[in-house]
């Protein structure tokens, strides 16, 4: 999508550090990291949120978030969290679907 900054990001019309990259996935560092590690893996097909996707995209979903704990474990973190903000009040500020990769601290729960 033309207007989107992740799709510009994946294309490379923005520069983003990758951490992986395949003909339906990219993975690139966080600008500003939550956590010692910070990564979003994203479907290269635009999809605003988790939420519209349907059961037909349950292949893609899956692979991400396969990806997402491969590219964790690839780090060398045996504990790490994955978070998807599904929606403005849920905290999504980007609205291209992708997962949160956080390593590299203690995590607490419930989440803010
Ligand atoms: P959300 O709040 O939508 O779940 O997460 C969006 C994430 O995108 C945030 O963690 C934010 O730091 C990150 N982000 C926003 N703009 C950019 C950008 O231009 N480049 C990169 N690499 N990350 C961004
Ligand atoms: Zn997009």
């Amino acid at each position: 999508m033309a207007s989107c900054l992740f799709c510009k990001i994946a294309s490379g019309e923005i520069p983003g550090k990758t951490v992986f990259s395949d003909d339906r996935i990219y993975a690139f560092e966080d600008i500003a990291p939550k956590a010692p590690f910070h990564a979003l893996v994203i479907p290269r097909r635009h999809v605003a949120r988790l939420s519209e996707l349907e059961a037909s995209d349950a292949p893609l979903a899956g692979e991400l978030f396969v990806r997402a704990a491969a590219i964790a474990k690839e780090r060398g973190f045996s504990d790490f969290r994955l978070v998807v903000n599904d929606g403005a009040g849920a905290g999504q500020s980007v609205f291209h679907l992708h997962v949160h990769v956080l390593g590299g601290r203690p995590f607490t729960w419930p989440p803010g």
